[in-house]
């Protein structure tokens, strides 16, 4: 999962970045209403996370412009006035949630957690294919009955190919959705990561549910091996 944040308090903008990316999220952040257009022009969000008083404008603006382009991707709106006014306000420019300033980091991340439950794409909890299941609420991930321990980010992977059952996935979609701007350097490491789940997924199962596609990427299937 993909997401911007759009912050320009530095000190705030780090430490919500850095709560987030230890849940597994993939992060990008922009100080300003033009940062954030250009970041939005060029990476498909699956949610974002928006200040409503930036620098060069206001973020009610900007996100009047997120809706017009698209009307699904959820908006969690930061601001420091609590009155019902803007509130109000802030929900009829097309904000999916609020969180009041100050606000705890646990809290926008649970906030996060269930917004992204609920998007357009997938209304269950509990996703499953064979006997692999992973809940998206308690973030757990089991194949036949048996708890796996997954990293944050090997568990944003398995999700990510959980929510494209059937598809493949290229190396690059991975990254684009799995890792953020901050990720520079392996060019390998969807295949390292892919290796380690497949690990803890797969191996001592008689059916393989990570199927790697030669020269395009990898997909979660159970079907017939082809
Ligand atoms: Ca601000």
């Amino acid at each position: 999962m993909r997401l911007l944040i759009v912050e320009d308090e530095a000190k705030l903008l780090n430490i919500v970045e850095r709560g987030l990316r230890s849940e597994g999220f993939a992060v990008d952040g922009a100080a300003t209403v033009k940062a954030a257009d250009a970041c939005l022009r060029c990476v498909h969000y699956d949610l974002v996370i928006l200040d409503l008083l930036l620098p060069d404008g206001s973020g009610a603006t900007l996100l009047r412009q997120i809706r017009e382009r698209d009307r699904s991707v959820p908006v969690l709106v930061l601001t420091a006035r609590g009155d019902i006014e803007s509130k109000t306000e802030t929900f009829q420019a097309g904000a999916d949630d609020y969180l009041t300033k100050p606000f705890s980091v646990a809290e926008l991340v649970l906030r996060v957690q269930a917004l992204l439950r609920r998007g357009p794409a997938v209304q269950e909890s509990v996703l499953r294919i064979a006997d692999l299941e992973l809940n998206r609420i308690t973030r757990q991930v089991r194949r036949a009955g048996k708890r796996i321990e997954l990293s944050p980010k090997a568990y944003a992977l398995l999700e990510y190919l959980f929510l494209h059952v059937g598809r493949t996935l290229s190396r690059s979609m991975i990254i684009e959705k799995v890792w953020d701007q901050s990720f520079e350097g392996l060019t390998n490491i969807v295949d390292v990561y892919v290796g380690n789940l497949r690990r803890k997924i797969d191996e001592g199962h008689e059916s393989k549910l990570i199927r790697t596609v030669r020269g395009v990427g990898y997909r979660l299937d159970a079907g017939d091996e082809q």
